[in-house]
């Protein structure tokens, strides 16, 4: 008869790229939600970097923010960023959404945020009388 504490003490090679289980699509170990920002929506605050400087980065040509990995932070700190988001622009979403969210999000044409706009560039000093 085979002891079944073996369960507990035997250990299995983990072959690189095989399913193992611990994928969050199957309720494994890692989280089963995905981060994901609303980059239309951004105003490009910045709060969510600061509270989350681990999965928030404010893109620089466009100037509004991304969750740039999914491991970065605690829940925790992640919901609180999100909390801290003016515009509710941050959502948790299934990890297996992110593709079409991704791809979605290429298809947009955004305008970067924080550049002068054109009529402000081609404003000029007054000029100095005398
Ligand atoms: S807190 Fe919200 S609006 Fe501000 S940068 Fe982050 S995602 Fe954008």
């Amino acid at each position: 008869m085979v002891d079944p504490a073996l369960a507990f003490s035997t250990s299995v090679p983990l072959v690189e790229g095989a399913p193992n289980g611990l994928e969050p699509i199957l309720g494994g170990a890692l989280r089963q939600k995905a981060v994901w920002v609303d980059e239309a929506a951004c105003i490009g605050c910045r709060y969510c970097a600061h509270v989350a400087p681990n999965t928030f980065v404010v893109e620089p040509d466009l100037g509004r923010s991304r969750a740039i990995r999914q491991d970065g932070d605690r829940d925790e700190r992640i919901q609180e960023a999100m909390d801290t988001c003016p515009v509710d622009c941050i959502h948790w979403v299934p990890f297996e959404d992110l593709p079409a969210l991704e791809r979605r999000l290429a298809e947009q044409e955004l305008q970067p945020l924080g550049l002068p706009s054109p009529a402000r560039t081609r404003r000029t000093l007054p000029r100095a009388s005398g």
